[in-house]
């Protein structure tokens, strides 16, 4: 049987484990220490000048304490792209806030700025004025930023920018993370770099920063004993994952030029074929790290639908994945507003991740070629 080929796997090379043994070597086994401030230091000279980084424990952690940032809290509403992945909206929940659900627009696949500003005005008109908008560059596609962050200023409404699959893509040359109010970044163990597990939240401000570290140790007020006035939560990044951290930031540039070339394969295999379409930037504006090489199969077109690839690819042991099922059709958000045209859904329906690790090996994507021309030529 051949070797599985993963949809994106954790992908080490550069000084990790270096990292990792200085911080047993010197006894920072802790959420706080050198590789911490190391890692967000390295983060904030990546993604620019202005950027103020806190590192936590989870890209989840970071749309939370975002939230709170935003002054988010119970009965408000706030509004969320909903072809994403859960963890873009459970926050929402976590602070007694409502979610609203914006369609995709068919370009880059994320937040549709017209059904956004059209959700606004109703609300508004409904006496409930939104309280923040989280957007997602969705697979690392930059979303149509300049819009997005026009009706976030015309509204003055805070804008959270979930670039979770985003590291390391730009629009119009300025790094993802930094359009909004805050941006968020996750190093799970399937992102473009991975310390296990882990997130960072970027701030335009060091006081916001500092807030953020404030709330993810516990909210312990300055005293000799502990003292609090504020709810707390031990949402701080531990010094052991942060060294993985400093160890993958000397790879990242190099991780995002394998997924482009990925991105590349995958357009060449297709691009004679009618009825199957790579997802590729819109214009020279965009620059996506490509972390998912995804396509939209036209059934009618091509004669099989994308689960008919998806379980050829399985018989190949090549793993693929529906794209994320928007979040207005999940049982748990159903029941919250959503605008939009039902672009999202159809994309749901058409689309198929490709396997897109910066480490897919040169025999991988000859293995996965011929599982795709397989079905293609049945
Ligand atoms: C991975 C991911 C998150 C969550 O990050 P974690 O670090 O896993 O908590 C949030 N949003 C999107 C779009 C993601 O892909």
């Amino acid at each position: 049987m051949n070797e599985k080929i993963w949809l994106s796997s954790p992908h080490m090379g550069g000084g990790e484990e270096k990292y990792v043994k200085e911080a047993f070597e010197t006894n920072w086994v802790a959420p706080l220490g050198p590789n911490v401030n190391g890692f967000e230091e390295d983060l904030e000279n990546y993604i620019g000048e202005q950027s103020n980084v806190a590192c936590l424990a989870s890209g989840t952690s970071a749309i939370h304490l975002a939230l709170i940032l935003s002054n988010v809290g119970l009965n408000d509403e706030v509004i969320c792209q909903s072809m994403t992945f859960s963890a873009s909206a459970n926050p929402i929940r976590y602070q007694g806030a409502n979610p609203i659900f914006i369609d995709s627009e068919k370009d880059t696949w994320n937040m549709c700025p017209i059904a956004l500003e059209e959700a606004i005005k109703d609300k508004i008109a409904k006496g409930n004025k939104p309280k923040a908008i989280i957007v997602v560059h969705l697979y690392g596609m930059p979303a149509k930023m300049d819009q997005i962050v026009n009706v976030s200023k015309k509204y003055e409404i805070s804008l959270i920018e979930d670039a979770a699959e985003a590291l390391g893509s730009t629009y119009k040359g300025q790094k993802c993370g930094t359009f909004g109010d805050f941006g968020i970044l996750s190093f799970n163990g399937n992102k473009i770099i991975t310390t296990s597990g882990g997130g960072a939240l970027v701030c335009n401000t060091l006081d916001d920063k500092k807030k953020a570290i404030f709330l993810s140790t516990q909210a312990r007020d300055n005293a000799p004993h502990y003292q609090h006035s504020h709810v707390g939560y031990n949402y701080r990044m531990s010094n052991i994952v942060a060294g993985i951290g400093r160890g993958q930031m000397e790879v990242l540039d190099k991780h995002v030029g394998f997924r482009r070339s990925n991105n590349q394969f995958y357009q060449n295999i297709f691009e004679s074929i009618e009825g199957i379409t790579v997802l590729k930037e819109p214009s020279k504006n965009y620059f996506s790290n490509h972390w998912l090489s995804s396509i939209i199969i036209d059934e009618n077109t091509v004669g099989f639908s994308r689960e008919d690839l998806r379980l050829s690819l399985l018989e190949e042991s090549i793993e693929s994945r529906p794209l994320w099922k928007p979040m207005h059709l999940q049982p748990i958000f159903n029941k919250y507003d959503y605008y939009g045209s039902h672009v999202a859904e159809k994309l749901f329906n058409d689309g198929l991740c490709l396997p897109s690790g910066s480490n897919l090996t040169e025999m991988d994507k000859e293995r996965i070629e011929k599982a795709i021309n397989k079905l293609i030529k049945k």
